[in-house]
């Protein structure tokens, strides 16, 4: 952000996508304090209950992968002052971005229809990490989708929407540069990325 002159007290929204430790540890800097001082937190309502919950995370503590998620957080969002609002999906959560329920990586996780005139962009999330498996393959399940099934459902169901509508998505772990277009390709589907345009 400091490399592309963005002022981080600038930023005055923060929406997360879900509750995984790669998606939420960013709102604390790396010295402990909160790393956007003057914006609002959002989170999408179904992922707050699940992991706020004391019967899920019981239910964790037998998995050692799942303990350390609860455990990061309810201590990362607590730490920021819990000051954190919750999102319901289907609804705008700034102005041109609206909530997408693509459930199934985690109870909650979001994904965002950003439009502006006449373009638009999806932002998928996690409904994919790593497009040269779970595009090609959607069924395959991978151990960080919580619900597998539902997981596998919505990839369907997001990329038929994609390659329909000829939409850009943006995926947070795609290879550089995170962004392309969704094609049908046999029984899944594969990443058309953008060309790099340095001007851009
Ligand atoms: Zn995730």
């Amino acid at each position: 952000m400091a490399a592309a002159g963005i002022d981080p007290k600038a930023i005055d929204i923060v929406v997360l996508s879900h509750l995984h430790p790669d998606h939420i540890n960013g709102v604390k800097a790396a010295d402990g304090t909160v790393a956007f001082s003057n914006a609002e937190i959002m989170a999408p309502a179904k992922d707050w209950s699940f992991w706020m919950n004391d019967e899920n995370a019981a239910k964790a503590e037998s998995n050692p992968m799942m303990k350390a998620y609860f455990a990061n957080t309810r201590k990362i969002l607590s730490d920021i002052g819990g000051k954190v609002t919750k999102y319901e999906w289907g609804k705008e959560v700034a102005p041109g971005i609206t909530a997408l329920d693509t459930s199934g990586h985690t109870p909650g996780h979001t994904s965002f229809v950003v439009a502006s005139g006449p373009s638009k962009i999806l932002i998928q999330s996690d409904v994919t990490n790593i497009p040269e498996l779970f595009l090609r393959r959607p069924d395959w399940h991978v151990m960080f989708d919580i619900d597998p099934q539902q997981a596998a459902a919505t990839r369907h169901k997001f990329y038929d929407m994609a390659a329909s509508e000829k939409a850009l998505v943006v995926g947070f772990h795609f290879s550089f540069p995170s962004l392309g277009h969704v094609e049908k390709a046999g029984a899944g589907y594969q990443l058309v990325p953008v060309a790099w345009n340095p001007v851009i």
